[in-house]
């Protein structure tokens, strides 16, 4: 057993379909716990990053508009973004998940019960979760920064930055 982290996100697809709360009962059928939770508009750049090791297929460009929630415009053009921490969590998370393709998934995995293909071929699954360790750090290291999360997981620096700061006027 080993204690890892890993990200969730709750997708523009799931966010709209108001299955928020559904999808964190069922996470937390697991008992892990949420160390780093946000709302994020994904851009451009963010989607690309995310995704980038499918750049190559030929759905690249409509999973990208996805993340982003391009289809869905405001208020729905958004995602929750989670990191949760636990034994085992990635394996434990991705089957609750269920699989990828929302057809193949088990019917009571969250992907299996809430997910659809649209008819240009794109899995609308609601949720996504790191599928490694490696992915997972990745994933993290690109979503949240130290001090978004409530826990030391890797180790940090630290920089002098001279940059304009926007506060509450
Ligand atoms: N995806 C898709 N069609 C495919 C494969 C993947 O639309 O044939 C989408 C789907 O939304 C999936 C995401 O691309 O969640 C990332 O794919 P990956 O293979 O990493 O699956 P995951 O790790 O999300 O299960
Ligand atoms: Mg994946």
């Amino acid at each position: 057993m080993a204690l890892e982290q890993l990200l969730i996100l709750i997708k523009p697809d799931g966010v709209k379909k108001s299955l928020t709360g559904n999808i964190l009962t069922k996470l937390s059928e697991a008992r892990m716990v949420i160390i780093g939770a946000k709302a994020v508009k994904v851009s451009a750049e963010l989607a690309q990053k995310h995704y980038f090791q499918l750049k190559d297929k030929p759905f690249f460009a409509e999973l990208s508009d996805y993340i982003q929630g391009k289809i869905y415009g405001e208020p729905w053009d958004r995602v929750l973004a989670f990191v949760y921490q636990g034994e085992d969590a990635i394996a434990r998370m991705r089957k609750i998940a269920g699989a990828t393709n929302p057809e193949e998934a088990d019917p009571v995995s969250i992907r299996g019960a809430y997910g659809r293909i649209t008819t240009k071929g794109v899995y609308e699954n609601v949720v996504h979760c790191s599928s490694d360790v490696k992915e997972a750090e990745r994933e993290i290291k690109l979503w949240f920064k130290p001090d978004e999360l409530v826990k030391e997981i890797y180790p940090t620096k630290k920089v002098k930055e001279i940059k304009e700061d926007r506060v509450w006027a």
